[in-house]
Formats: C-alpha cells, sequence, structure tokens
C-alpha cells in the first residue's frame, strides 16, 4: 500500500522550515498530472472570500495552512494511524477563483470537484471563507443528497443579506437545503452561539428538521455524549463535514473574521473530529481561517491540526 512516491519528507532529513510548502509536504498533483489517477486523497486549497459579510480575509488561509502543515508528522498520536500509507495522498493545488465575480467562481469549485471526484479522489479542503462549502456541496451531491456535520458558532442558514443577495457565507447551508443536496434530517450543527439578527435561521432549522446543537447543550453534555447523538443522527450513508475555525473558543482561534466568545477550547476542537469514527466521510473542509486577524499564526497551527485530524478519520474509514 506505502507508495514512496506519495510519502512526504521526514523533518529528519529535509527540516520541515525547507523545502516549498504545499500541504502536509506532499507531492503537488493538479488534475491533469500524470499521477493525478493515483491520487486517493486531495487536499485542496480554496483561497476565496467573496461571500465574507464582514470582516475578510479567508482567501489567504490556504498559503498560510500550507505553511503551517510543515508542523505536521507522519503518524497521529492517539490512534497511530499513519495517514500517507493508508492512502496515496496529495497536494492537488488551488481552485482559481474569480475574486470580482461570486457566480463564476462557484461554476470554477465546482468543476474543479467534479473533477476530482471522476477520478475517484476524496477532497479534504482548507477553505476560503463557508460560501466555498456550497459549490463544493454541488459537486459531492451529484447523485444525491448528503448528510452532513457542521462545526460552526453559526447556522449559516440565513436566507439573504443586503437586501436579498443569496450567496454569502451566512447562507450556504439555506442554500444546500433548498437545492437539495443536503438532506436535512441526515443534517447536524455542534456549538451555535453569538448575537442574532432574529430567529429566521433557527425557524428554519426547525421546521426542516436540521438538529441544531447550542454551545450551552454541548458544554453541559459534553463531547462524548454530544457526537454519540452527531453519529447517530447522520447514521452510515454518505456524509459531508463541514469544520468553520469559529467553532473554537477565540481565546484559541482569533484569526477569524465572525469569532464568537463562550466556544470549545483547543483539545475539544481535536477531540470532535476523533469522535465521527464509523461516519462515512466523502469530503471535508476546514474553512474561515483568516490570516490578517491571526498575527501569531496560531488560529492556522489549529486549522491545520484539525484538518490533520479529518485526514487521519477519512484514512482510517477508507484506507
Ligand atoms: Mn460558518
Ligand atoms: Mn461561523
Amino acid at each position: 500500500m506505502k507508495d514512496p512516491f506519495f510519502q512526504p519528507p521526514s523533518g529528519s532529513q529535509l527540516p520541515r522550515f525547507a523545502g516549498v510548502p504545499t500541504f502536509m509536504r506532499l507531492p503537488h498533483i493538479p488534475p491533469g498530472h500524470a499521477r493525478f489517477g493515483d491520487v486517493q486523497l486531495g487536499l485542496i486549497g480554496v483561497p476565496w472570500d467573496s461571500g465574507t459579510t464582514n470582516r475578510p480575509g479567508p482567501r489567504h488561509g490556504p498559503r498560510q495552512l500550507r505553511d503551517m502543515s510543515s508542523m505536521m508528522r507522519a503518524q497521529h498520536a492517539t490512534s497511530g494511524i499513519r495517514p500517507f500509507e493508508a492512502l496515496r495522498c496529495a497536494d492537488l493545488g488551488d481552485v482559481p477563483p474569480n475574486p470580482a465575480d461570486i457566480i463564476d467562481s462557484m461554476e470554477r469549485i465546482t468543476a474543479f470537484y467534479a473533477r476530482v471526484l471522476d477520478a475517484g479522489i476524496l477532497p479534504l479542503t482548507a477553505g476560503g471563507d463557508h460560501l466555498s462549502t456550497l459549490p463544493i456541496l454541488r459537486a459531492v451531491a451529484r447523485n444525491g443528497p448528503v448528510g452532513m456535520v457542521q462545526f460552526d458558532s453559526h447556522t449559516d442558514l440565513n436566507d439573504s443579506y443586503f437586501g436579498g443577495t443569496k450567496f454569502t457565507h451566512g447562507t450556504p447551508f439555506r442554500r444546500a437545503v433548498e437545492e437539495g443536496l443536503v438532506d436535512p434530517k441526515r443534517f447536524v450543527q455542534v456549538g451555535i452561539r453569538g448575537t442574532m439578527y432574529d430567529e429566521d435561521d433557527r425557524d428554519f432549522a426547525a421546521a426542516n428538521g436540521i438538529r441544531l446543537i447550542l454551545i450551552e447543550e454541548f458544554h453541559q453534555r459534553g463531547p462524548a455524549d454530544v457526537m454519540a447523538e452527531v453519529r447517530d443522527i447522520v447514521g452510515s450513508d454518505n456524509t459531508y463535514i463541514t469544520y468553520d475555525i469559529d467553532f473554537v473558543d477565540p481565546a484559541f482561534a482569533p484569526g477569524t473574521g465572525t469569532p464568537e466568545t463562550g466556544g470549545p477550547n483547543s483539545y475539544q476542537a481535536l477531540q470532535v473530529v476523533r469522535m465521527l469514527d464509523g461516519v462515512n466521510i466523502v469530503g471535508a473542509d476546514l474553512v474561515e481561517v483568516s490570516p490578517p486577524f491571526d498575527a501569531s499564526g496560531g488560529t492556522a497551527f489549529l486549522g491545520i491540526s484539525i484538518m490533520f485530524e479529518l485526514l487521519c478519520q477519512m484514512a482510517a474509514q477508507h484506507g
């Protein structure tokens, strides 16, 4: 199973501060590359934040996440999983967005992911703002709706912004349910908190059977109990995992556009991903890391650590 071509260099051979940065120091294999068809899991950057309604910056996320990813080693410390040996992983590069045109950008993203899925590659994405997930879902759910686990302090279920604008990072999952991309009965959101515009997003969730686990419930029940319910809701069918870094308390992840206090700590941020065992993950993303607000780089470091956890879950299930 272990293919030498797809093994990242060890930090004891090439120091981890050296080399051209790719995700996890993996080979860069964009669509069209001779080895593209051999890739089983692709890490993809979506450097795009045109859906941002407040403080921008996630367009710079993939580059900083790649840089910080050199901190990752080959083996998970708890599970012992060695993801790069379990699956042939590669950095597929960035989707080229059109920062001046939201609709064109979404079409480019969907087309890129369709090509990835046509090749049988599992996608693991670094955003980008949370609108990035909608065009990804249009590709991932092309054969029918998927279940979804969303870690976030916001529902992103609003109808529109600024007098009728339907495509923003506060509206993607309203669109995803309307478009039949996500099965609302197999859709659960964890960590919801913060001040609200009104009740409209929560009313939409209740009317459609979307389960919202608010932060009070998360802290009262604890991660293990909450995540057992999450696994029960999504069951064994195809499920997409979307992880907004603002799920985590801003003490640990201040580098994001819309932080909300009172969130999970950095350990719980990893723990919830470890508790996705048995979930049939058909794709995952980590979004909303905003380097201009990440003075220490610590948010990107946490972000790539979460991506490593997601990678290990996907490798454990598909390897
Ligand atoms: Mn979000
Ligand atoms: Mn959010």
